[in-house]
């Protein structure tokens, strides 16, 4: 427990670590904080300060850090089978996960497919959709369509169908581009279908299919739309012949108060992908759900019709574990019930900082919440942000001018007062108010 420490992995991960999503430059100024142990909703440094983890580390958990039930499953499974490839074999706990997560679905998904992390799966839907139609002789559908907005992972395929420029733009010229509709969040609902019926009616042909982020477009801004939208996109995918891919990496696994997000629209798309929150954010673990239909397209005597895609980790046994005591964690503590209380308390909490004069549209859809500051302050808004919020014991990680708060399910009343109370005086002290005059 000493700075010395703490300096030392830092500067040690600075010269061999090359950090996600980061321009490494900017940890010149840039805090790096090494991480000893998490506990709750809690990181810890070197140094004994904590940290609460209000973006669950970037959306994957649920139930906190170091959970005793997750942390007793998984070494229960270590002790049995830490990992078998999924060709000729099969074990209990992708069995089980796979049964669990058909009937979530009333079995309308009733077959499961496995890969490590979320842009993964995503590569799989979009595959699986393309050879789908070639199997039943529709080799020329071979199109996609994504929402303006859109983000569905980083692997070239995953680039094609995502709308966020800063991401995608150094790489234009590996992947072939969806066609990018409105979305709902930014036009309103009734322009977006229109511009969707528009596509479709031109060339529904030539489309495999159409994948959407339900209810909130995370990695674009946290922007939010109705479920209507869903339910009558799901409409439109039916009266042209085209799938529909729903990616709840993000959004799945309860955070949008419904254990799928798909449920509140009342429909189920031909492919959904799972991730992030699957595995409770202990380990690397994704899946494409899919119909009887989809499934009944490549079975057949030929190989060459199967769907052949390998992912070395597919259906680790340690990963699914996890998912199933996550699985067991909902059921037994009726988390989504338990949720609704929790969304209330969020709510009032951004009610707190919503009648802040930068803030603006504060909005929410179940376990998060999130609004925008006002132009003045965006410039490397973000970054300051982010670094303010650490020294008030806060991560929060704005994303461009969009701040949100994306908590770990078990966070507390006092956690969430902590929550806005840090908000607010980030938001003075990067607006230049003087904290004396808060409140
Ligand atoms: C995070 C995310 C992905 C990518 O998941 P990775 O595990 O980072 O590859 C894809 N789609 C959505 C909606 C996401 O939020």
């Amino acid at each position: 427990m000493n700075s010395n420490v703490n300096a030392d992995w830092v500067t040690r991960s600075l010269a061999s670590v090359w950090h996600r999503c980061t321009q490494m430059q900017h940890h010149e100024t840039l805090p790096l904080m090494a991480i000893s142990h998490g506990k709750g909703a809690w990181l810890f440094d070197y140094e004994g300060n904590r940290y609460l983890d209000a973006v669950s580390s970037w959306w994957v958990n649920l139930f906190g850090h170091a959970n005793p039930r997750i942390n007793a499953a998984l070494t229960d499974q270590l002790e049995k089978l830490e990992h078998a490839m999924l060709a000729g074999f099969t074990h209990a706990p992708v069995v089980e996960l796979s049964e669990r997560l058909a009937a979530k679905t009333n079995h309308a998904l009733g077959h499961c497919f496995f890969a490590s992390d979320g842009a993964s799966a995503v590569e799989i839907a979009l595959k699986m959709s393309f050879h789908a139609w070639r199997n039943v002789g529709q080799s020329h559908k071979q199109e996609f369509v994504c929402l303006t907005g859109s983000y569905h992972g980083e692997t070239v395929g995953a680039l094609g169908v995502t709308d966020v420029p800063l991401f995608t733009e150094a790489y234009g010229g590996m992947y072939r581009r969806a066609h990018g509709v409105a979305s709902p969040a930014a036009v309103g609902e009734a322009e977006a279908l229109i511009a969707m019926r528009t596509l479709l009616a031109r060339r529904a042909g030539q489309i495999a299919a159409v994948i959407v982020e339900p209810l909130v477009q995370c990695a674009g801004g946290m922007a939010m739309y109705e479920a209507s939208y869903l339910t009558q996109l799901r409409d439109l995918c039916d009266e042209f012949s085209v799938h529909l891919i729903a990616d709840e990496i993000a959004v799945g696994c309860g955070r949008t108060g419904s254990f799928f997000a798909c449920e509140q629209a009342a429909i189920w798309p031909d492919f959904m992908c799972l991730s992030k929150g699957i595995s409770g954010g202990y380990l690397p673990l994704s899946l494409v759900m899919t119909t009887d239909q989809i499934y009944q397209a490549f079975y057949h005597p030929d190989v060459s019709r199967a769907f052949l895609h390998s992912r070395s980790y597919t259906g680790n046994p340690l990963a699914c574990r996890a998912a199933l005591v996550t699985l067991d964690i909902f059921d037994q503590d009726d988390v989504l019930s338990k949720n609704c209380e929790r969304a209330k308390k969020l709510g009032e909490a951004l009610a707190r900082v919503a009648g802040h004069s930068n803030v603006r549209n504060a909005r929410q859809t179940g376990m998060i919440c999130a609004f925008d500051v006002t132009p003045e302050l965006a410039e490397g808004f973000s970054r300051r942000f982010f670094a303010e919020a650490l020294k008030l014991g806060v991560l929060l990680r704005p994303i461009g001018a969009t701040v949100y708060w994306m908590p770990p399910f078990i966070v507390s009343d006092e956690e969430i007062t902590l929550l806005s109370d840090v908000t607010l005086a980030v938001l003075n002290k990067v607006a230049g108010v003087s904290e004396l005059s808060q409140e």
